[in-house]
């Protein structure tokens, strides 16, 4: 089954970055031979990350983000010249939580001198998916992506805290590898802070406007998990933590018996995905289409999602005027 391929890809294989996860921090040598360079050269692997490193670092970074606003980033393969990007870089910020399936191949062709910082597992309160929640979530366990209980959601910049986390993991490293921009770092870093914490004034807001029995949200990917923990929803999803492989039909008819039971007010597609299945759902049950959530990061620069703020005000009142 597909989506038992995935549950194995995201365990098995990667055992070496389990242990290389434990560290956090990975030093693959000593700093030496790296002359000071008048800009710290960083590699991002998720767009919100590469926002964060660029309102962080300012002039004093060049950042180079190899997954590009839209792209799924779960079936994201570096090129050749992503792979060259990374040799220079002396730090790479990855989402971590095993989300970066092609990791070990970024790794043994950076430079010699680099870190990795696995932004998601160095995060509190991470979400893991019990057997009760993915029962929970997906409605009929035989054979769909329901068998992947016991991963870690790693779309963990659905939870604003979690971005402000990241934001001060990364001030951290810089300040490591800068000592002397470290102000510079600091003032930055807390003039971002204060527009997350901005945001999550206006989404606290912004949700009190749906009742909790409608927080409801059936969408494409299990990728609203850290947004359904803050904000009180239950996410129904087509499919599992990852945008690969094929739910069953059995699954689907769950799904629709759901819309139906619960008389779901909408239902949502993603920017990243394959709309066919959310299609077939609205055309079985006749639910309406609440709208384009970005679930897997930042959009391109002409969508409505091309900065973080502007990827949490269009979700969450996409959300909530489809939903109220
Ligand atoms: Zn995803």
């Amino acid at each position: 089954m597909p989506t038992d391929t995935h549950c194995l890809v995201a365990s098995a294989p990667f055992r070496p970055l389990r242990v290389l996860s434990t560290l956090l921090l990975f030093t693959v040598s000593a700093t030496a031979g790296f002359a000071a360079a008048p800009l710290l050269p960083v590699v991002t692997l998720n767009t919100v990350l590469t926002e964060i490193a660029r309102e962080v670092g300012g002039d004093d970074v060049r950042v180079t983000g190899l997954l590009q606003p839209g792209v799924d980033p779960h079936g994201f393969e570096p090129t050749p010249a992503d792979i060259r990007a990374t040799t220079q870089a002396e730090v790479i910020f990855a989402s971590g939580l095993h989300l970066e399936t092609y990791l070990e191949n970024i790794v043994a062709n950076a430079g010699p001198a680099h870190r990795l910082v696995l932004v998601g597992d160095a995060l509190p309160r991470l979400l893991r998916l019990s057997a009760e929640h993915a029962s929970h979530h997906h409605p009929t366990p035989a054979g769909g992506p329901e068998k992947c209980a016991g991963e870690t959601d790693p779309h963990w910049w659905h939870s604003i805290d979690n971005v402000i986390f990241a934001t001060d993991l990364v001030r951290a490293e810089f300040t490591r590898l800068r000592p002397a921009q470290a102000d510079h770092f600091a003032r930055n870093a807390e003039a971002y802070r204060q527009r997350l914490l901005a945001l999550k004034v206006w989404a606290d807001q912004e949700i009190t406007q749906l009742p909790p029995s409608r927080r409801l949200l059936f969408t494409s990917h299990d990728a609203f998990g850290y947004l359904a923990r803050d904000y009180g929803f239950t996410v129904y999803a087509i499919h599992g933590l990852s945008t690969d492989g094929e739910p069953n039909a059995k699954h689907i008819a769950g799904l629709i018996d759901l819309i139906r039971a619960k008389k779901v007010k909408a239902i949502f597609a993603e920017s990243s995905v394959n709309p066919r299945l959310i299609t077939q759902l609205v055309a079985e049950t006749g639910v309406r289409l609440g709208g384009t959530l970005y679930a897997d990061g930042l959009g391109a620069a002409n969508s409505p999602a091309a900065t973080y703020e502007a990827l949490v005000r269009h979700n969450l009142s996409t959300i909530t005027k489809a939903l109220k």
